[in-house]
């Protein structure tokens, strides 16, 4: 797939901009999703570094684009860009999906894994493991508390879970060991997968048959699932919280219904 530098973006309608942004599928999920619906859309993936969004974005908006889905390490850059940000940005200042034509912005992160861990048959009140502090973590602490999940946070740089609890005044029990007793599941909200690294959780200490659920996702399974496979766990990939987020933005974007089925196909 190819990747624009933001200065180098083409005249189209979509992007997914982040920084590394070449793993991403979202192109070809939503070109998919054009396509089985006869519509002409263009949805291209940009290169934008920490720092440089506010400029990008407001680069792409002169030049014509409609959205754009925002990923790693942007989220919360994002949630400063808009001008019209939904309360749930406002609240965890992490947003996925923004609109140039009233500067909006929305998170469609939070609602796609609820779905998505509802598929997965872990019931309100279970204790989840949540791995990491960065912009996808803000937004599933918060979703996860609201929906009645009892919460433990563990990242690697301590000071920042703490001041995530703090900021977003989370209930969540802070871990000085990424434990996994008693966790119904163990979300990898890190991006530690898609630089090829692995994250120390005490494997031994968790429950067979519970869910390991790492939101990024690539053609070979990354050492998370495979360390969470090899200790009996359930283990899931980002994919289909990636077709539900894209989803619901499309509909953000364009109204209607999202062709999900050909979003998927593409993806799978
Ligand atoms: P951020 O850059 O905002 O946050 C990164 C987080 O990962 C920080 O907590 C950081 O810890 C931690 N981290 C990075 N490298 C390592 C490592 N080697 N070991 C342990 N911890 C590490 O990223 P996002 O929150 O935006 O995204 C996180 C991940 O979730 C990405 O892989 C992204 O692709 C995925 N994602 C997938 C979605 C999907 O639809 N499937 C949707 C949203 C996100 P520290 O504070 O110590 O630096």
């Amino acid at each position: 797939m190819s990747v624009f530098e933001w200065m180098d973006a083409p005249r189209a309608d979509f992007a997914v901009v982040g920084d590394p942004v070449e793993h991403s599928l979202s192109p070809a999920m939503h070109q998919a999703a054009y396509a089985a619906l006869g519509i002409h859309r263009s949805f291209v993936a940009i290169r934008v570094k920490q720092g440089d969004l506010k400029k990008a974005l407001n680069h792409m908006g002169k030049i014509g684009y409609v959205g754009a889905n925002v990923t790693l390490p942007l989220k919360e850059e994002a949630a400063a860009w808009a001008k019209d940000p939904e309360p749930f940005v406002v609240r965890t200042n992490s947003a996925n999906a923004i609109r140039f034509v009233d500067g909006g912005a929305i998170n469609t992160d939070a609602p796609a894994f609820l779905e998505t861990l509802a598929q997965l048959n872990v019931p309100h009140g279970a204790t989840v493991l949540l791995l990491g502090a960065g912009g996808a973590a803000r937004a599933l602490a918060v979703a996860l508390e609201d929906a009645g999940y009892r919460l433990r946070l563990f990242n690697r740089t301590a000071e920042k879970a703490k001041a995530m609890t703090k900021s977003l005044a989370l209930k969540a029990e802070l871990l000085k060991e990424p434990d996994p007793s008693g966790a119904a599941a163990i979300v990898n909200a890190t991006s530690a997968s898609i630089s090829g690294a692995s994250v120390p959780v005490q494997w031994q200490r968790g429950t067979r048959g519970a869910i390991a659920y790492d939101l990024a996702y690539g053609s070979e399974l990354s050492l998370f699932l495979l360390h969470a496979g090899l200790a009996g766990m359930k283990v899931v990939d980002g994919r289909e919280m990636l077709i539900a987020q894209g989803a619901r933005s499309f509909e953000w974007w364009l109204g209607g219904r999202a062709p999900v089925e050909a979003m998927r196909q593409a993806v799978l």
